[in-house]
């Protein structure tokens, strides 16, 4: 079996894991006040301060999640609600997590929502992100940093600068970059998301960056856990291993980045090798290096390819759902208008594939199409 589905998820790391086993002997409740309790907390405070630090933040913009649709719904119920945000400016490219949440907050507060347009490849057209900045209203821009399914990253430091001059919040969603990008300071940005399960963490834990200029209220109330941000228990557990995860992707960041630059390089120019016909989909020099879509034309036994490499024995994503045999594109390929004529496949990489899985993939996919 060979995993390319790293933007989907990853395998967790086996020194998370014997973090995360350490941690388990830590029942204590971080709000008991007793020894066991204080232990936990410590604990708990201790993990915080090593994210902050690794991101080159304050501890305190920290708040520990769920994952990134919670740390999502967090910001864009806080901006609204709290802050009397009426105008959202986004994309059609945007995760789910955003757009289905932008939906309801629209249909709840009757906000405006605006979209910015892009390229055929998906690049925000930042013109037209200023143009709609001049409008009237209390605005947030929400565009993520690297699009899941196309790997297109935003000039983040030039639209967190527009942001600022324009007077608008700016939420970027940083499910997939976080990990594989050297934040360093999150200047200009009022919100940022994680999800620990992307960067070889594990599933059910993530967290929510909140500028320290920012103050609105939780999405989760009850004990008053987070600073009064997010209650319910903390997961110790998952907060352990996604600190031990993140301290790994981050020291190791520019080995993975080579490592992964290749993988990804090699693929791709044995898929051109191969065929004449693909289409790249994946904007080469603008966009995470972990990511690879590339569409294969139907015609020549490229339909149904996703589920034809799976039974082959290669885990990569459709970027589409297929259901009862017919195959419905993702909203991504939809707005991006790609040829229907093609079938498109997301292949991701991670620090654990190696150069004779892309040779092997590459036979296997010779044979396929
Ligand atoms: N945003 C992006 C860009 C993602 O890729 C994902 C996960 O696929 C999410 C948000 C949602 O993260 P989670 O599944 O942890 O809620």
């Amino acid at each position: 079996m060979i995993y390319f589905d790293n933007a989907a998820t990853t395998q967790i790391h086996q020194e998370v894991k014997e973090e995360m086993l350490k941690a388990m002997d830590l029942y204590g409740n971080p709000a008991s006040t007793h020894i066991y309790g204080r232990k936990s907390r410590v604990f708990i405070e201790d993990r915080r301060r090593k994210i902050a630090d690794l991101l080159g933040v304050k501890s305190s913009t920290i708040f520990f999640t769920s994952c990134g649709t919670e740390s999502i719904q967090t910001a864009l119920t806080g901006a609204v609600r709290d802050i009397g945000v009426d105008t959202i400016i986004t994309s059609a490219l945007e995760h789910h997590a955003v757009i289905y949440n932008i939906s309801t907050l629209q249909k709840q507060y009757n906000i405006k929502v605006e979209y910015v347009k892009f390229n055929n490849k998906g690049k925000i057209d930042t013109d037209h992100l200023s143009e709609l900045l001049d409008n009237k209203g209390k605005k947030m821009v929400v565009l993520m940093h690297a699009n899941n399914e196309t790997g297109m990253l935003l000039q983040l430091k030039k639209v967190a600068n527009l942001c600022k001059e324009k007077q608008s919040l700016f939420l970027t969603d940083t499910v997939q970059t976080m990990g594989k990008y050297r934040f360093n300071s999150i200047k200009g940005i009022d919100f940022a998301t994680a999800s620990a399960h992307k960067f070889h963490g594990p599933k059910g834990v993530g967290f929510i960056y909140i500028s320290p200029d920012i103050s609105i209220q939780p999405l989760i109330v009850g004990g008053g856990q987070e600073r009064k941000m997010r209650s319910g228990t903390e997961n110790i557990i998952g907060i352990s291993g996604m600190t031990k995860a993140l301290e790994i992707a981050i020291d190791k960041i520019d080995e993975n980045q080579e490592h992964i630059e290749n993988l990804r390089e090699k693929f791709l120019s044995g898929l051109i090798d191969l065929s004449s016909e693909l289409k790249i989909l994946t904007d080469i020099d603008h966009s995470l290096y972990t990511i690879l879509n590339v569409g294969f034309p139907k015609k020549n036994r490229g339909s149904m390819l996703q589920q034809r490499l799976d039974i082959a024995g290669i885990a990569a994503s459709g970027g589409s759902a297929c259901t009862s045999g017919s195959e419905s594109r993702s909203h991504v390929l939809e707005a991006l208008e790609v040829d229907s004529n093609y079938n498109f496949i997301r292949f991701s990489f991670g620090c654990f594939n190696t150069f004779n899985e892309v040779d092997i993939a590459l036979d296997i996919i010779d044979d396929l199409i």
